[in-house]
Protein backbone atom coordinates (compact mmCIF):
# COMPACT_ATOMS: atom_id res chain seq x y z
CA UNK A 1 0.00 0.00 0.00
CA UNK A 2 0.68 3.10 -0.69
CA UNK A 3 0.71 6.76 0.89
CA UNK A 4 -0.25 8.65 -2.21
CA UNK A 5 1.46 9.82 -5.45
CA UNK A 6 3.44 12.99 -5.23
CA UNK A 7 4.77 15.01 -8.52
CA UNK A 8 8.68 16.66 -7.97
CA UNK A 9 9.03 19.32 -10.42
CA UNK A 10 12.33 20.25 -9.70
CA UNK A 11 15.68 20.74 -12.33
CA UNK A 12 17.90 19.97 -9.76
CA UNK A 13 18.50 16.20 -9.74
CA UNK A 14 20.87 16.15 -6.76
CA UNK A 15 17.80 17.76 -4.86
CA UNK A 16 15.11 15.77 -6.78
CA UNK A 17 16.91 12.35 -5.63
CA UNK A 18 17.17 13.56 -2.29
CA UNK A 19 13.75 14.40 -1.96
CA UNK A 20 12.50 11.16 -4.08
CA UNK A 21 14.67 8.72 -1.28
CA UNK A 22 13.83 10.33 1.36
CA UNK A 23 9.35 10.31 0.01
CA UNK A 24 10.04 6.78 -0.85
CA UNK A 25 11.19 5.28 2.61
CA UNK A 26 7.85 6.78 3.65
CA UNK A 27 6.13 5.00 1.15
CA UNK A 28 4.97 7.77 -1.14
CA UNK A 29 4.97 7.00 -4.77
CA UNK A 30 7.39 9.99 -6.57
CA UNK A 31 7.11 10.89 -9.93
CA UNK A 32 10.15 13.84 -11.32
CA UNK A 33 9.69 16.19 -13.88
CA UNK A 34 12.18 18.37 -14.51
CA UNK A 35 11.00 20.88 -16.57
CA UNK A 36 7.68 23.02 -16.59
CA UNK A 37 6.11 21.19 -19.35
CA UNK A 38 6.84 17.60 -18.21
CA UNK A 39 5.39 19.00 -15.15
CA UNK A 40 2.03 19.64 -17.03
CA UNK A 41 1.84 16.92 -18.89
CA UNK A 42 2.71 14.65 -16.34
CA UNK A 43 -0.68 16.13 -14.46
CA UNK A 44 -3.25 13.98 -15.97
CA UNK A 45 -1.52 10.79 -13.92
CA UNK A 46 -3.63 12.77 -11.25
CA UNK A 47 -1.33 13.27 -7.83
CA UNK A 48 -2.37 13.74 -4.42
CA UNK A 49 0.31 16.46 -3.92
CA UNK A 50 2.58 18.70 -5.97
CA UNK A 51 5.78 19.60 -4.92
CA UNK A 52 7.26 22.99 -7.12
CA UNK A 53 10.49 24.69 -7.16
CA UNK A 54 9.98 27.83 -8.23
CA UNK A 55 13.06 28.60 -10.69
CA UNK A 56 12.93 26.35 -13.96
CA UNK A 57 14.68 26.22 -16.65
CA UNK A 58 11.26 26.66 -19.32
CA UNK A 59 8.98 28.32 -17.03
CA UNK A 60 8.27 29.91 -13.60
CA UNK A 61 7.04 27.71 -11.14
CA UNK A 62 4.45 30.66 -10.13
CA UNK A 63 3.35 30.30 -13.93
CA UNK A 64 2.58 26.20 -13.35
CA UNK A 65 0.92 26.86 -10.06
CA UNK A 66 -1.75 28.79 -11.70
CA UNK A 67 -2.27 26.43 -14.57
CA UNK A 68 -3.04 23.85 -12.36
CA UNK A 69 -4.86 25.85 -9.90
CA UNK A 70 -7.28 26.40 -12.98
CA UNK A 71 -8.36 23.13 -12.62
CA UNK A 72 -7.43 21.46 -9.60
CA UNK A 73 -7.48 21.87 -5.48
CA UNK A 74 -4.23 19.21 -5.45
CA UNK A 75 -2.06 20.21 -2.30
CA UNK A 76 0.71 22.12 -3.53
CA UNK A 77 4.70 23.23 -1.69
CA UNK A 78 6.44 25.44 -3.08
CA UNK A 79 10.39 24.77 -3.26
CA UNK A 80 12.00 28.64 -3.03
CA UNK A 81 15.06 30.00 -2.84
CA UNK A 82 13.49 33.46 -2.47
CA UNK A 83 13.42 34.21 1.41
CA UNK A 84 12.19 37.31 0.89
CA UNK A 85 8.85 37.50 3.11
CA UNK A 86 7.38 39.30 -0.47
CA UNK A 87 7.80 36.34 -2.54
CA UNK A 88 6.58 33.97 -0.26
CA UNK A 89 3.54 35.48 0.26
CA UNK A 90 3.38 35.74 -3.56
CA UNK A 91 3.55 31.83 -3.78
CA UNK A 92 0.88 31.32 -1.10
CA UNK A 93 -1.56 34.18 -2.91
CA UNK A 94 -0.96 32.08 -6.41
CA UNK A 95 -2.87 29.02 -4.69
CA UNK A 96 0.61 27.39 -3.29
CA UNK A 97 -0.87 26.11 0.37
CA UNK A 98 2.99 25.67 1.77
CA UNK A 99 6.30 26.99 1.21
CA UNK A 100 9.82 25.61 2.06
CA UNK A 101 12.98 27.34 1.52
CA UNK A 102 15.85 25.97 0.30
CA UNK A 103 18.26 25.07 1.36
CA UNK A 104 16.12 23.15 3.47
CA UNK A 105 15.85 19.54 5.50
CA UNK A 106 14.39 16.62 3.65
CA UNK A 107 12.95 15.37 7.27
CA UNK A 108 11.41 18.91 7.28
CA UNK A 109 9.82 18.50 3.67
CA UNK A 110 8.58 15.30 4.21
CA UNK A 111 6.95 15.98 7.81
CA UNK A 112 5.36 19.34 5.78
CA UNK A 113 4.17 17.00 3.09
CA UNK A 114 2.53 14.70 5.60
CA UNK A 115 1.31 17.61 7.62
CA UNK A 116 -0.54 19.05 4.26
CA UNK A 117 -1.94 15.97 3.40
CA UNK A 118 -3.34 15.20 6.62
CA UNK A 119 -4.74 19.01 6.23
CA UNK A 120 -6.51 18.75 2.94
CA UNK A 121 -8.25 15.15 4.21
CA UNK A 122 -9.32 16.43 7.43
CA UNK A 123 -11.23 19.12 5.86
CA UNK A 124 -14.06 16.95 4.30
CA UNK A 125 -14.35 13.49 4.93
CA UNK A 126 -16.80 11.78 7.27
CA UNK A 127 -15.95 8.14 6.85
CA UNK A 128 -18.29 5.23 7.51
CA UNK A 129 -17.16 1.58 8.00
CA UNK A 130 -19.35 -1.81 8.34
CA UNK A 131 -22.95 -0.48 7.61
CA UNK A 132 -22.25 2.71 9.40
CA UNK A 133 -21.30 0.91 12.86
CA UNK A 134 -18.31 2.83 12.77
CA UNK A 135 -17.96 6.38 11.97
CA UNK A 136 -15.27 8.25 11.90
CA UNK A 137 -16.09 12.34 12.17
CA UNK A 138 -12.61 13.82 10.71
CA UNK A 139 -14.50 17.62 11.14
CA UNK A 140 -15.74 17.66 14.15
CA UNK A 141 -13.22 15.14 16.10
CA UNK A 142 -16.04 12.75 16.85
CA UNK A 143 -16.73 9.08 16.59
CA UNK A 144 -19.82 6.76 16.54
CA UNK A 145 -20.16 3.56 17.48
CA UNK A 146 -23.72 1.97 16.58
CA UNK A 147 -24.72 5.72 16.05
CA UNK A 148 -23.41 7.05 19.50
CA UNK A 149 -21.00 9.23 19.71
CA UNK A 150 -17.98 7.69 21.67
CA UNK A 151 -15.82 10.17 23.39
CA UNK A 152 -11.86 9.59 22.46
CA UNK A 153 -9.11 11.59 23.81
CA UNK A 154 -7.28 13.85 20.92
CA UNK A 155 -4.48 11.16 20.76
CA UNK A 156 -7.13 8.35 20.38
CA UNK A 157 -8.36 9.86 17.84
CA UNK A 158 -5.53 10.86 15.48
CA UNK A 159 -3.97 7.15 16.09
CA UNK A 160 -7.86 5.69 14.94
CA UNK A 161 -8.10 7.93 11.97
CA UNK A 162 -4.66 7.10 10.96
CA UNK A 163 -4.75 3.87 10.51
CA UNK A 164 -8.69 3.79 9.43
CA UNK A 165 -7.73 6.12 6.58
CA UNK A 166 -5.53 3.02 5.55
CA UNK A 167 -7.54 -0.16 6.24
CA UNK A 168 -5.20 -3.11 5.63
CA UNK A 169 -1.98 -1.31 6.31
CA UNK A 170 0.34 -2.47 9.27
CA UNK A 171 1.73 0.30 11.03
CA UNK A 172 4.34 -0.48 13.41
CA UNK A 173 4.64 1.32 16.93
CA UNK A 174 7.20 3.78 16.03
CA UNK A 175 5.06 4.56 13.07
CA UNK A 176 2.31 5.75 15.60
CA UNK A 177 4.35 7.30 17.63
CA UNK A 178 5.17 9.34 14.80
CA UNK A 179 1.68 10.15 14.43
CA UNK A 180 1.28 11.44 18.10
CA UNK A 181 4.62 13.50 18.37
CA UNK A 182 5.27 14.05 14.96
CA UNK A 183 9.09 12.76 15.31
CA UNK A 184 10.61 9.00 16.42
CA UNK A 185 10.73 8.38 19.19
CA UNK A 186 11.62 5.13 21.03
CA UNK A 187 10.64 5.05 24.16
CA UNK A 188 7.21 6.43 23.55
CA UNK A 189 6.40 3.10 21.46
CA UNK A 190 4.85 1.03 24.18
CA UNK A 191 2.28 3.62 25.45
CA UNK A 192 1.04 3.02 21.88
CA UNK A 193 -0.02 0.14 23.22
CA UNK A 194 -2.28 1.64 26.05
CA UNK A 195 -3.54 4.31 23.76
CA UNK A 196 -5.01 0.76 21.40
CA UNK A 197 -6.04 -0.75 24.19
CA UNK A 198 -8.63 2.30 25.30
CA UNK A 199 -9.53 2.84 21.48
CA UNK A 200 -10.75 -1.05 21.51
CA UNK A 201 -12.61 -0.48 24.67
CA UNK A 202 -14.32 2.24 23.12
CA UNK A 203 -14.89 1.13 20.00
CA UNK A 204 -15.20 -2.67 19.74
CA UNK A 205 -17.93 -5.13 20.57
CA UNK A 206 -15.32 -7.68 21.83
CA UNK A 207 -12.16 -6.44 22.98
CA UNK A 208 -10.90 -9.75 23.74
CA UNK A 209 -11.29 -10.71 19.57
CA UNK A 210 -10.89 -7.05 18.63
CA UNK A 211 -12.86 -6.65 14.84
CA UNK A 212 -11.50 -2.94 13.62
CA UNK A 213 -8.47 -2.91 15.36
CA UNK A 214 -5.96 -6.04 15.12
CA UNK A 215 -2.62 -6.34 16.31
CA UNK A 216 -0.33 -7.42 13.70
CA UNK A 217 2.11 -9.90 15.89
CA UNK A 218 5.85 -8.58 16.20
CA UNK A 219 4.94 -5.22 14.34
CA UNK A 220 2.26 -3.35 15.40
CA UNK A 221 -1.12 -2.92 14.05
CA UNK A 222 -4.09 -2.58 11.23
CA UNK A 223 -7.40 -1.82 11.00
CA UNK A 224 -9.97 -4.18 9.23
CA UNK A 225 -12.96 -2.54 9.17
CA UNK A 226 -14.42 -2.07 5.83
CA UNK A 227 -15.36 1.51 4.20
CA UNK A 228 -19.23 1.79 3.26
CA UNK A 229 -19.48 3.09 -0.17
CA UNK A 230 -20.63 6.55 -0.51
CA1 LIG B 1 15.51 24.82 -9.86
Amino acid sequence: MKNGRILVVEDEGKISEIVKAYLEKERFQVTVAETGEKALSALKQGFDLIILDLMLPDMEGEDICETIREDSDVPIIMLTAKSEEEDRIKGLGIGADDYVVKPFSPRELVARVKALLRRSKGTKDIISFNNSDLVIDAKRFEVRKKGETVVLTPTEFKLLQCIADHPGQVFSRLQLVNVILGYDFEGYDRTIDAHIKNIRHKVEDNQKSPFYVKTVYGIGYKFAGSPDED
